[in-house]
């Protein structure tokens, strides 16, 4: 009997043990999702290029690749099985075609593909998504079996906290991990990874992948074929597309970007959208790269480079991953001993630089920590997380988020990244594009459906939790408290407020910082809600102290505000 293997546009990798035990592979590229909704133009580019020549490489590899491409999954598997009927008449195959597939992450999606299949005669095997680190009964070992759900208020009945899960992860594989200990004595570092460049401190600069012939054809025929929002001209796109330009993307991430990445990790420059992030959630979530190689990739780079946490600091040493010739001179102390600066690929004469640990503590919690827990808490709290509202908010999102256009400086800034790059970094996701949303009373919903469209790197399981939980606190399931802040949190990790119109130092009358009424505005609002959530005592006290007069004067600038954004003149 034939088996087939299905493999999903974001299940593209060449070394699954799915692909080993499977006579042949399937790939659909369904287009419809993109004909109801204007996504980004890289977005598309992106995913339907790196299917295309995900195809031609298992191809190269050996394998017998059926590639269709339909308006759905349905019209795609009919076209399939038409296929295999014709071989079947030809006497090949009596039965219907037995497929496998790894679970999808996106919620209900294995049951409704299997349900399709079995419509079309066919039988459809689900196995574990092997793309994620840890598996859901790895989850349900820590988590314990009883799941959660979201009330209609947005409450979940159980919470999940991503600080004791990242920790289990660590005990669990080991990484990061000395005789049972975290390696350097502590689990968290965070302290060490809140601070702005200086002015001169000049980031690696983007790793760019040339788009190559078939990416170009992609993106004609993406942009002839869909209305699509932001950046639609191919320069700028830059995303790797194959396993190999994802694998190089890695490397030139360990020897740049790692070094100084926990430090800077928080803040935002003005002009710099990448600073020393690792741009690598795309490659990860189409499944170019597998979560554990950045992992072991950080962990390799610090036996051989690393120093202590804070150890290294690149302000003193010009461009990150600038010529640092031994480890001693930062008081480091290598693990393995030797001379860390050797290890890695020299850059263009330059030595990769040293690897503190707060760097590599902070890099594997972003990916052990958060993106398995996300993954799961979406599991466990899907389908109630995409509506969850706890705060009942209802507005719609201003037009500056399609359009760019407002004087508040950090605003156009990230929106104008996730225009032109599909990307913003997660400060910016969640400080600025999702903080504002928050504080000015946008629907968690619509709030999601426009990280979707602009996103190069979302999908349902991904955007949804970040967006719904974490960003507008739709309900309580990860976090006690809001991500909500005034003007003073940009003020402190970016440059953007000595640049921005609006006084940051002020908060109420014309000129005060958008940010800063709709923040007490917000509290005031929800006070209900959040007051007795524990950790936000100290907001409330701040609240108290405020008398009726200077309560109108923020209820009318915050008002004020909101009409000014809504009509796109903020
Ligand atoms: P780095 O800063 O270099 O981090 C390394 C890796 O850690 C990332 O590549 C990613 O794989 C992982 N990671 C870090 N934080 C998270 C997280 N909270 N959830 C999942 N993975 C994480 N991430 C997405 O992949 N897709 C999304 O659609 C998405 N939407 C977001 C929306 C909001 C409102 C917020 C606050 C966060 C969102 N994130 C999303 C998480 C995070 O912001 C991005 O993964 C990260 O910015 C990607 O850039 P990078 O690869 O340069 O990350």
């Amino acid at each position: 009997d034939r088996t087939t293997c299905w493999l999903l546009g974001d299940q593209l990798n060449p070394d699954l043990d799915a692909l080993d035990a499977a006579d042949e592979v399937l790939l659909i590229e369904a287009h419809g999702f993109a004909d109801r909704k204007p996504y980004h133009a890289h977005k598309l580019t992106l995913v339907f290029s790196a299917m295309r020549h995900f195809r031609d490489d298992l191809r190269d590899r050996g394998h017998d690749v059926t590639y269709v491409q339909a308006e759905s999954f349905g019209e795609g598997l009919d076209e399939f099985f038409a296929g295999r009927a014709a071989e079947a008449n030809d006497g090949e195959d009596d039965d219907g075609p037995r497929l496998r597939l790894m679970r999808p992450a996106s919620h209900g999606a294995g049951e409704r593909l299997r349900g399709l299949v079995a419509e079309r005669g066919g039988t459809l095997e689900l196995v574990d998504n092997e793309l994620f680190w840890t598996t859901p009964a790895d989850w349900r070992e820590w988590a314990g079996d009883e799941g959660t759900e979201i009330g209609a208020d947005g409450a979940a009945e159980r919470t999940y906290r991503q600080e004791h899960w990242y920790r289990h992860v660590r005990r669990e594989t080991g990484v990061l991990m000395d005789d049972g200990e975290p390696v350097g004595g502590e689990w968290n570092y965070d302290d060490l990874n809140q601070e702005t460049p200086p002015e001169d401190w000049e980031p690696p600069g983007r790793p760019t992948f040339e788009p190559d012939e078939l990416t170009r054809e992609t993106h004609a025929w993406v942009c002839d074929r869909f209305d699509t929002w932001g950046n639609d001209a191919l320069d700028g796109f830059a995303w790797p597309v194959t396993r190999a330009e994802a694998r190089e993307a890695l490397d030139r991430f360990v020897r740049d970007g790692l070094s100084a990445f926990g430090r800077y990790e928080d803040a935002m420059v003005g002009g710099e959208p990448f600073l020393s992030h690792s741009l690598l959630s795309p490659a990860i979530n189409l499944g170019l790269l597998d979560p554990r190689e950045p992992v072991r990739a950080v962990e390799r780079a610090y036996e051989e480079r690393g120093v202590e946490p804070g150890a290294y600091d690149p302000d003193d040493h010009g461009d990150a991953g600038g010529t640092v010739t031994s480890l001693s001179e930062f008081g480091g102390d290598a693990a393995d001993g030797e001379d860390g600066a050797t290890g890695g690929r020299a850059a263009g004469g330059n030595e990769p630089g040293p690897v503190p640990l707060n760097a590599v503590e902070g890099f594997v919690r972003q990916v052990i920590g958060w993106r398995e827990f996300m993954r799961h808490v979406y599991r466990e709290a899907m389908p109630e997380l995409a509506e969850a509202n706890q705060l009942e908010q209802d507005r719609e999102l201003p037009p500056a988020y399609w359009d760019g256009e407002t004087d508040m400086r950090c605003l156009s800034e990230a929106v104008g990244h996730v225009r032109e790059f599909g990307y913003a970094h997660h400060i910016e996701r969640l400080m600025v594009l999702s903080n504002f949303a928050l504080v000015y009373g946008a629907d968690p919903a619509d709030v999601n459906e426009w990280f979707h469209l602009g996103f190069v790197d979302a999908y349902h399981w991904v955007t949804t939790p970040n967006v719904v939980a974490m960003g507008s606190f739709g309900t309580d399931v990860l976090s006690s408290k809001p991500y909500a802040s005034s003007g003073s949190y940009v003020n402190r990790m970016s440059d953007h407020c000595a640049d921005c119109p609006y006084a940051v130092s002020r908060t109420t009358g014309d000129g005060a910082c958008p940010f800063n009424a709709l923040y007490w505005d917000f509290l005031k609002e929800n006070e209900e809600t959040l007051r007795g959530t524990g950790r936000m005592g100290l907001m409330y006290s701040h609240v108290d102290k405020k008398d009726d007069e200077e309560w109108a004067a923020i209820r009318e600038r915050a008002d004020r505000v909101r009409e000014l954004a809504a009509d796109g003149d903020l």
